[in-house]
Protein backbone atom coordinates (compact mmCIF):
# COMPACT_ATOMS: atom_id res chain seq x y z
CA UNK A 1 0.00 0.00 0.00
CA UNK A 2 3.00 2.00 1.37
CA UNK A 3 4.81 1.43 -2.20
CA UNK A 4 2.02 2.29 -4.70
CA UNK A 5 1.30 5.60 -2.59
CA UNK A 6 5.04 6.49 -3.17
CA UNK A 7 4.77 6.13 -6.82
CA UNK A 8 1.49 7.43 -7.23
CA UNK A 9 3.70 10.64 -5.09
CA UNK A 10 6.28 10.59 -7.29
CA UNK A 11 4.37 10.49 -10.58
CA UNK A 12 2.76 13.14 -9.35
CA UNK A 13 5.43 15.31 -7.77
CA UNK A 14 7.58 14.23 -10.80
CA UNK A 15 5.24 15.53 -13.14
CA UNK A 16 4.72 18.74 -11.34
CA UNK A 17 8.53 18.89 -11.34
CA UNK A 18 9.02 19.13 -15.10
CA UNK A 19 6.78 21.27 -15.43
CA UNK A 20 7.37 23.42 -12.71
CA UNK A 21 11.42 24.12 -13.70
CA UNK A 22 11.99 24.68 -16.90
CA UNK A 23 15.56 26.04 -17.43
CA UNK A 24 14.70 29.59 -16.98
CA UNK A 25 15.93 32.34 -19.35
CA UNK A 26 18.11 34.37 -16.57
CA UNK A 27 19.82 36.37 -19.70
CA UNK A 28 16.43 38.69 -19.86
CA UNK A 29 17.30 40.99 -17.09
CA UNK A 30 14.88 43.93 -18.63
CA UNK A 31 14.72 46.35 -15.79
CA UNK A 32 11.39 48.14 -16.68
CA UNK A 33 12.09 52.10 -16.98
CA UNK A 34 8.63 53.43 -16.94
CA UNK A 35 8.69 57.02 -18.29
CA UNK A 36 12.35 58.00 -17.48
CA UNK A 37 13.80 58.71 -20.95
CA UNK A 38 10.82 59.45 -23.63
CA UNK A 39 10.62 62.61 -23.87
CA UNK A 40 10.22 64.21 -27.24
CA UNK A 41 8.81 60.44 -28.24
CA UNK A 42 4.47 60.66 -28.72
CA UNK A 43 4.00 57.16 -26.73
CA UNK A 44 4.12 59.37 -23.72
CA UNK A 45 0.77 58.45 -21.48
CA UNK A 46 -0.40 60.12 -18.24
CA UNK A 47 -2.24 57.21 -17.70
CA UNK A 48 -2.79 53.76 -18.97
CA UNK A 49 -6.10 54.63 -19.88
CA UNK A 50 -4.63 57.11 -22.14
CA UNK A 51 -2.69 54.52 -23.47
CA UNK A 52 -5.22 52.40 -24.06
CA UNK A 53 -7.04 54.39 -26.05
CA UNK A 54 -4.67 55.60 -27.96
CA UNK A 55 -3.63 52.19 -28.80
CA UNK A 56 -7.63 51.35 -29.91
CA UNK A 57 -8.90 54.95 -30.57
CA UNK A 58 -9.56 53.67 -34.17
CA UNK A 59 -11.56 50.53 -32.94
CA UNK A 60 -13.38 52.43 -30.37
CA UNK A 61 -14.42 55.05 -32.54
CA UNK A 62 -16.03 52.89 -34.84
CA UNK A 63 -17.40 51.34 -32.20
CA UNK A 64 -18.69 54.78 -30.86
CA UNK A 65 -19.60 55.59 -34.37
CA UNK A 66 -21.74 52.94 -34.89
CA UNK A 67 -23.48 53.01 -31.39
CA UNK A 68 -24.37 56.61 -32.25
CA UNK A 69 -25.74 56.08 -35.12
CA UNK A 70 -27.91 53.38 -34.36
CA UNK A 71 -29.19 54.94 -31.05
CA UNK A 72 -29.67 58.61 -32.57
CA UNK A 73 -32.30 56.63 -35.57
CA UNK A 74 -34.06 54.84 -32.56
CA UNK A 75 -34.99 57.63 -30.29
CA UNK A 76 -32.69 57.11 -27.54
CA UNK A 77 -30.14 59.00 -25.36
CA UNK A 78 -26.73 58.87 -26.96
CA UNK A 79 -25.19 58.43 -23.46
CA UNK A 80 -27.88 56.14 -21.65
CA UNK A 81 -30.83 53.92 -22.64
CA UNK A 82 -33.57 56.87 -21.91
CA UNK A 83 -35.36 58.45 -24.63
CA UNK A 84 -34.29 61.28 -26.22
CA UNK A 85 -35.48 64.53 -26.44
CA UNK A 86 -36.80 65.44 -30.08
CA UNK A 87 -34.86 66.62 -32.52
CA UNK A 88 -31.55 66.18 -30.41
CA UNK A 89 -29.70 62.92 -29.55
CA UNK A 90 -29.92 63.46 -25.64
CA UNK A 91 -31.76 62.58 -22.67
CA UNK A 92 -33.16 65.74 -20.62
CA UNK A 93 -30.18 64.80 -17.95
CA UNK A 94 -27.53 64.46 -20.77
CA UNK A 95 -28.70 67.16 -22.63
CA UNK A 96 -28.30 69.35 -19.63
CA UNK A 97 -24.36 67.56 -19.22
CA UNK A 98 -23.82 68.73 -22.29
CA UNK A 99 -24.24 72.18 -22.19
CA UNK A 100 -22.24 72.43 -18.69
CA UNK A 101 -19.67 70.84 -20.81
CA UNK A 102 -19.78 72.77 -23.90
CA UNK A 103 -20.12 76.20 -21.18
CA UNK A 104 -16.59 74.54 -19.85
CA UNK A 105 -15.10 74.45 -23.09
CA UNK A 106 -15.95 77.76 -24.11
CA UNK A 107 -14.37 79.47 -21.17
CA UNK A 108 -10.99 77.32 -21.68
CA UNK A 109 -10.93 78.15 -25.36
CA UNK A 110 -11.31 81.80 -24.39
CA UNK A 111 -8.91 82.09 -21.56
CA UNK A 112 -6.20 80.43 -23.68
ZN1 LIG B 1 -28.96 60.21 -21.39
Amino acid sequence: MVEMFKKLLNKITGKEDTKKSPKRKSNKKKTTKQGTKSKGTKTEFENRFQKFYHLNKTRLNKERRGNYKTKAKKGSCVRCKRKAKPGIVFCDYHQNKQKEYNAKARKKLKKK
